[in-house]
């Protein structure tokens, strides 16, 4: 390693750099859905770009061992720090401020043509600084609605470089100068890269958030998650609507499911949940919609149902389950379930129905478990507990 000259240690520096900006950029290309991009993609791009080739330009200069003179990129730097602004600000879908930053970018990147050489340090530190403050703020305020922590560590980044503008009016002699401008390149060489890391993983995260959205399966059952179930609601529920169908719904809850992972395990406790799943799909009809909509909860619609129907039907399913032990894992485990009935006539909204099959439910729970309540204005109608 001693063989390494220190001039080519800073090329080494920037070959990582763009090593990192370049696989950065090709994931997130290759990620990016043409028709949807990830918000912000244009700018931070051509941030990301103008930059690296400042960079790789102040490597060259190094390298030749011309003088390193910051004021002869300070126009660029003020530059590609308003787009790393406007940038955040795209992808926070953020436009405020960005004309006023706009107009003191360009107002800044004139003065450092005419400003005395002495000051022309200070504009560029200072102007860089107040606009990474603003970009983190954006990006951090993204990341807190977004739940993304990739736009926190962009955020984090940022706030990092405006400790140059402490640096700079820290500095005294002409030692100190040097100092500063080992740190400040430093500081924002290393902002770069955690900030190509961070929206890497902010477009990641937002692309995992995006995908189970869409997803509408649970993985384990098969079933439809919630998200599948209202997809697949729209068209009955509007057909209800407009024809003053009935609809019904069946909310099933398995009963001291705990003690079924406590005492054989969580596997086994899968298999029963995939085997209920099983059961409602068998008993229940084709027309009719199974959704499991929390850890051993299950809703199945009706369409085109009347109350009682529904309560016969979920009278069955109680039945069965309790009736046909399980073999999982080799060994036979009886359950029982709870089940809520409700039921609507023409307009009904899902989680209105839902949480109406959902009382019902925890009246049976309440009623001594493995037993079918229904909720039909207010009377509540228990059915007769069989063991
Ligand atoms: P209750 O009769 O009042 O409904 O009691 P319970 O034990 O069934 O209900 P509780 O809500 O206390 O516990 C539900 C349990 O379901 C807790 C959780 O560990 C378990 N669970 C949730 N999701 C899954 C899963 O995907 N697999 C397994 N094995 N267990 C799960
Ligand atoms: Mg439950
Ligand atoms: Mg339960």
């Amino acid at each position: 390693m001693q063989h390494i000259q220190p001039e080519n240690w800073i090329i080494l520096y920037f070959g990582l750099i763009f090593a990192v900006a370049c696989v950065q950029m090709v994931v997130v290309y290759t990620l990016t859905n043409a028709s949807n991009p990830p918000l912000g993609l244009g700018l931070y791009t051509v941030y990301f770009m103008a930059t690296l080739l400042g960079l790789i330009a102040f490597a060259l200069q190094y390298s030749l061992r011309a003088p390193l003179r910051l004021d002869v990129s300070s126009a660029s730097s003020i530059f590609y720090s308003y787009l790393l602004l406007a940038a955040a600000g795209q992808r926070a879908e953020i436009k405020m401020g960005r004309t006023v930053f706009g107009i003191i970018c360009a107002v800044a990147c004139v003065s450092v043509f005419i400003a005395e050489p002495e000051d022309i340090l200070k504009v560029q530190v200072t102007v860089a600084a107040v606009f990474f403050i603003y970009a983190a703020l954006l990006s951090g305020w993204r990341g807190w609605t977004n739940s993304n922590i990739g736009d926190g560590i962009m955020a984090v980044a940022l706030m990092m470089t405006a400790s140059t503008l402490v640096l700079l009016y820290l500095q005294q002699t002409e030692a100190d100068y040097t100092q500063f401008q080992t740190a400040s390149f430093v500081l924002y060489s290393s902002a770069y890269v955690v900030v190509a890391i961070g929206f890497l993983a902010s477009v990641l995260i937002e692309n995992q958030q995006k995908l189970s959205h869409i997803s509408t399966q649970d993985p384990l059952t098969r079933l439809l998650n919630r998200h599948g179930l209202e997809q697949a609601l729209h068209v009955t529920l509007a057909q209800a609507a407009r024809q003053q169908l009935p609809t019904a719904a069946i909310m099933v809850d398995i009963d001291h499911f705990k003690e079924i992972n406590d005492n054989f395990g969580n596997k086994a406790g899968d298999q029963v949940l995939r085997q209920v799943a099983q059961t409602l799909q068998r008993i229940s009809r084709a027309s009719d919609i199974v959704a499991r909509v929390g850890g051993e909860e299950y809703l199945v619609i009706l369409p085109a149902t009347d109350l009682d129907d529904a309560r016969t039907l979920a009278e069955r399913i109680r039945l069965d389950i309790a009736e046909c032990a399980l073999l999982v894992s080799q060994q036979q485990i009886t359950i029982t379930a709870s089940l809520g009935v409700a039921g609507a006539l023409g307009a009904v909204e899902l989680n209105r129905l839902s949480s109406e099959a959902e009382r019902a439910m925890h009246l049976a729970k309440r009623g001594g478990r493995n037993q079918v309540a229904s909720v039909e204005n207010k009377p509540i109608l228990y059915s007769t507990h069989v063991d």
